[in-house]
């Protein structure tokens, strides 16, 4: 008996994205292929096995510039999604403490509810406290799978020092806690040091927002509700995208400046901090003065 099913799928915009570029791929590596084959038989050549093709095709191909991939990445985190890249590749922001807000909420009431010191306030705490840690398993669990992606497939990252702890405590702090961008720092940190990958902080008195990442005029809007601005210099750029790319450029001048000796005091290297097991508070570069 068969059995068939059909299947309508609603992608998102970063889903969408990804599929374009899995598609993208897939009809680059097999039109490699028709070539391959073509040039062999012309060539009088033995016809080569799909084995073959896929060492040619894949596994050497990585290693050449022309379909080599991107292995520079600059990241700018925010918000509304998580991450933007310099091509506006975008990782979404999960959001998994709103998410279950009401839930903990529920659980925080059925606490209240219970009477001090009662065996129903000691099951009902548990219950509470069950929810929480699920929360955080679940972001946890996200943010490896990011930072594992982003490290596997990118030889340098380059990414702004937020100096978290100062957002986190403002208005925004439940947000900026639920995103994780401490744990992100961290686990990109470690990662790029066991992977032998390179992960570059710029200061955060870079005003990458505001920087034309075309000319490098400061005229940006300040404003976060500013999603597009146009420079003088004719350039139409996206906030993120903006940001992103010069985030990228001053990681190139970071690494160039490690290169030829400490040229600025204080750059927000990483390597050595990589190791440490220091919390995301600790982690902000300092103030240069
Ligand atoms: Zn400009």
């Amino acid at each position: 008996m068969q059995l068939r099913y059909r299947y309508r799928l609603y992608p998102d915009e970063s889903q969408r994205q990804a599929m374009a570029q899995a598609f993208g791929n897939a009809r680059v590596v097999y039109n490699d292929a028709v070539r391959a084959r073509q040039d062999a038989h012309a060539a009088g050549e033995k016809f080569p096995s799909g084995t073959v093709l896929q060492k040619w095709l894949i596994t050497d191909a990585k290693h050449t510039d022309e379909r080599g991939q991107d292995v520079e990445l600059g990241l700018d985190l925010g918000l509304s999604a998580f991450a933007v890249d310099q091509h506006g590749r975008v990782i979404n922001n999960p959001r998994f403490l709103r998410r279950a807000e009401r839930k903990l909420k529920w659980a925080q009431r059925a606490v209240s509810r219970t009477q001090r010191g009662s065996n129903n306030r000691t099951k009902a705490r548990r219950r509470l406290a069950r929810q929480h840690a699920k929360v955080s398993d679940t972001r946890q669990d996200w943010l490896h799978k990011a930072t594992t992606r982003l490290v596997r497939e990118n030889q340098t990252i380059a990414v702004e020092d937020l100096a978290v702890s100062g957002l986190a405590r403002t208005w925004l702090a439940k947000s900026v806690h639920d995103a994780g961008w401490g744990q992100f720092r961290r686990l990109l940190g470690e990662k790029c040091a066991r992977y032998g990958r390179e992960l570059v902080v710029i200061d955060r008195w870079w005003p990458t927002s505001q920087t034309c990442s075309d000319c490098g005029r400061i005229d940006g809007p300040e404003s976060l509700g500013v999603r597009t601005w146009s420079c003088p210099c004719g350039a139409v750029h996206d906030r993120d995208i903006n940001a992103a790319r010069n985030i990228l450029a001053a990681g190139r001048a970071e690494r160039l400046n490690a290169c030829g000796g400490d040229v600025r005091p204080h750059t927000g290297a990483v390597a050595a901090e990589a190791g440490s097991s220091g919390t995301p508070q600790g982690d902000a570069a300092p103030h240069p003065a």
